[in-house]
Order: C-alpha cells, then structure tokens, then sequence
C-alpha cells in the first residue's frame, strides 16, 4: 500500500495538536496533523466548546513563534489581576481576598483569555493557509506501528502514514499513549465544571476571580464585551449531583444561583451563552516517551481547571519537544530517534508531576467541607498573599518556572 510520509505526524486537532502542527510546521518540519471531528462547531451548536482558555504570557511567546498570535490577539482580553477568594464561612461573603497583581512582576499582563470556539476558528485558517502544514479531519489513527526508523500509522479510511516522529496529542483517553504501553494514573473528584458566559453591570477591569467554597471554586474569567456590555466566562465546579440540578435549572434560577455564588461582585449574572459540563479529573502519564512517539497535553497531563494550568502546561511541553527536535534536525541527526525522545520526558515529566499533583492540592483544598478545613484554606491564603516573597514565588511558578524573564535581570 502507498504510504504519505510527513517530518512529523501529530494525532488529535484539539487545541493542542493544532498548535503542535503550526509550531512544527512554522519551524519548517512538513507536519500533518490527523483529527476525527469534521469541524468546529459555533458559539450557538449544541456541542459547542462554550470554554474559554487563559494563555498566560509563556504561552503567549510559543504562539508568536508559531506565528498564530497576529490573528489571535483581536479575540483576546488581557489579564492584568488574579484574585483569589475565600467564601468558606457560614455566609456566601468573601472573607478573605488576595490580589495577584502582574504589575509587581514588572509586566503589564499575566496573559490573555480567548474563547475555545475563538482559538479553534482561527487555528483552523490559520493551519489551512500555513506552508508545511497539512490538516486531516474526519479520520482517526486506529493502528501505530513503530519500526526502526519510523511510526506507521494507519487511519480508519485506510490510508497509511509514516513519519520519524509521531506526536501524541490525542487526549485523555490517548490510543497512542496505550498503543505504546505507557502506563498512566488517573483518579476522578466526582466533580464537574460548569462552563459558560454571563453578561454583568459592573466592569470586569480585566480581573480574574477565583471565590473558593464548598464544592470547588467558582471563576469568573474577563471576556470582551459585547454591545458595550461587560462580559465574562466562567466556571462553576461542583460535585456531580449538584452540577447536574444547576444545569438543569430554568435559566431565571441559574442566574440567581450564579449571582449568588459570586458573591455579587460584577452584580446580577445573565446567562450569554447555553451551559456545558465537563467531568473532572486528574492524569500523569508514567513517562512522556515510547518508540518513534512523544506525548504532549492531556495525553500526558490532565488537572482540573484552576489557575490555568492545563493548556499553558500543555504548551510549555511543546515549547520543550520544539527544541529537542529542531536542535537534532539542525545537528543532522534523526528528530525522532530514541535517545532525543527520552531527553524530553526526562527534562518534562518532573515539572507536569509537580503541576498535576500541585493543582490536586488546590482542588481538595476548595472543596473542603468542613469548618476546620475551610478555616485552614483561609489561613494558608493569607500566609501565601502576606508574605511577599512567597506570593512572587507563587506567582511566578503559576506562570512557569523559569519561563517569564525577570524584570529585574
Ligand atoms: C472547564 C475547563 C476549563 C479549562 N480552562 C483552561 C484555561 O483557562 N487555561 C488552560 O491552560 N487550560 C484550561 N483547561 C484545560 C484545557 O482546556 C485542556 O488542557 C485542553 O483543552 C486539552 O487539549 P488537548 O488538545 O490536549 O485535548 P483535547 O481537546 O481532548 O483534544 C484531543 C483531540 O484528539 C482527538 N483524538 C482522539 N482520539 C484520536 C485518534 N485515535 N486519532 C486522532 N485524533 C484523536 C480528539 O478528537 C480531540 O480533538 C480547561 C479545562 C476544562 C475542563
């Protein structure tokens, strides 16, 4: 049978593979990317990614290089303040709040927030017009096999592909990762997050809120506005039984409900867009690397979503593997050889097993039930937020270690 060779193959056109793909590709590797969703559905679809994403500012520096950011930014509002919250007492009323502020880093922003259906319209024509890049949708790996010197994979339309390099991007549930015999840890919070957009009277000031309680935290995340009318995503975790009687709830009593869970900070909440929800759970992969393959975002990695971890860890592994694999090409060396894969998950696999155990503490921390649990998470807060060197520490890790210059160097 005819096989298609490409530099590099990347399974799975999420928001991460298709960023692997234009990184790749912008790099000058002949990258193909292989999706099994058709399109990307509208705001308005009933499948819809109502989520939005929060690209802290290393993210922002990868999706330069991948010469992305131009048509990005134009979607894009800044965030220049993390404020964290605690409501854990008898009341729905802050008690506690701390402010993250950008400024004393010396930088204007942390990053930005960009709405998932956003990012996947403008990747999509951004891959279809980017030199190298080659977009497969409709169709799925369902066999991987490693030789010597290449991966062959074949996709459920039969065709074959080779490649000295396959780049796992294919989620969660991974095939590629399994196919390879990569053993991963996963454990579930019987948890869910409710995602989506609310319209408010009182401006956003380009602040993130995070209000810890019972249950998981609830986030409110700055969006444009919209007719002049301040906007923002948000997202509501809960345990399951609970999420579920939220969304099912007519829409009047959702926005009491939301309103009443925000402690009324941007005033009364109205729903913009439906209600989706997302299971939550956590994943780390024993290793980053088999044969001809190298894992990258939620095939390595997943966490629940607090401070932004999930997708910006998932581009700092790109960022890495980027690296790895331009250096060999460039020293003529084979890109996907064994020795160059092994270096990336030795270099990555500590940092992404500090992040998912990290944003796990912070999860069973918010949702404590408990009085004496509740008191303790308001008391840690205040130590992380009174202590100066520990909240830059704090803030500096959150964005990535080591990965946002300092001011002051
Ligand atoms: C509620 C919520 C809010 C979040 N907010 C943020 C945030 O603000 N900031 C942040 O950094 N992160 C955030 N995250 C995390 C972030 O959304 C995820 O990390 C990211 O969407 C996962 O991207 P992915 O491309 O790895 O996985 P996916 O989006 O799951 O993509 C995997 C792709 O692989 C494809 N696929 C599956 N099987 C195959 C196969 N056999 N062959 C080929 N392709 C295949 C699938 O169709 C899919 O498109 C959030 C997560 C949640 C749940």
């Amino acid at each position: 049978m005819e096989r298609t060779h490409s530099d590099i193959l990347v399974a799975g056109g999420g928001i991460a593979g298709m960023i692997a793909t234009a990184c790749f590709a912008a790099a000058g590797f002949e990258t193909t990317c292989i999706e099994p969703q058709a399109q990307a559905p509208d705001e308005g679809a009933a499948d819809a990614d109502l989520r939005s994403t929060a690209f802290l500012e290393p993210a922002i520096a990868l999706l330069k290089a991948a010469g992305v950011w131009e048509r990005l930014s134009p979607h894009a509002t800044d965030l220049r303040i993390m404020r964290l919250a605690d409501a854990g007492g008898e009341t729905n009323e802050m008690r506690e709040v701390a402010d993250f502020d950008a400024s004393t880093l010396g930088q204007a922003r942390f990053g930005v927030n960009l709405p998932n259906v956003q990012i996947r319209k403008v990747l999509l024509e951004h891959l279809d017009t980017l030199p190298g890049a080659t977009l497969l949708t409709g169709r799925k790996v369902v066999r991987a096999t490693a030789r010597t010197r290449e991966m062959i994979l074949t996709l459920d339309d039969g065709t074959q592909h080779a490649t000295p390099l396959a780049v796992a991007a294919d989620g969660r549930n991974s095939f590629l990762r399994q196919n390879a015999g990569i053993k991963a840890r996963r454990w579930d919070y019987g948890q869910q997050a409710l995602v989506f957009a609310v319209s408010h009277p009182v401006p956003h000031d380009n602040v993130s809120t995070e209000i810890h309680r019972t249950g998981g935290p609830f986030t409110l995340v700055p969006l444009p506005d919209r007719g002049g009318v301040p906007h923002s995503a948000v997202v509501w975790m809960e345990t399951g039984p609970k999420a579920a009687a939220l969304a099912a709830l007519p829409a009047e009593d959702f926005n009491r409900a939301a309103t009443e869970r925000s402690c009324g900070i941007l005033g009364p909440l109205e729903l913009a867009t439906g209600r989706g929800r997302w299971p939550i759970s956590s994943l780390i992969a024993e290793r980053l690397d088999g044969p001809r393959v190298a894992l990258v975002a939620e095939a390595a990695h997943v966490m629940p979503p607090i401070g932004a971890q999930g997708l910006n860890t998932s581009l700092g592994d790109l960022s890495d593997l980027l690296g790895l694999v331009a250096a060999a090409r460039d020293a003529g060396q084979d890109h996907g050889a064994h020795q160059i894969l092994a270096r990336y998950s030795k270099g990555r696999h500590g940092e992404t097993l500090a992040r998912v155990l990290g944003v796990d503490a912070l999860n069973r921390a918010a949702m404590a039930e408990s009085q004496g649990l509740r008191d303790l998470r308001r008391a840690g807060l205040k130590l992380l937020y009174g202590l100066r060197p520990l909240r830059e520490g704090a803030m500096r890790a959150g964005l990535g270690a080591g990965r946002l210059p300092d001011p002051g160097a």
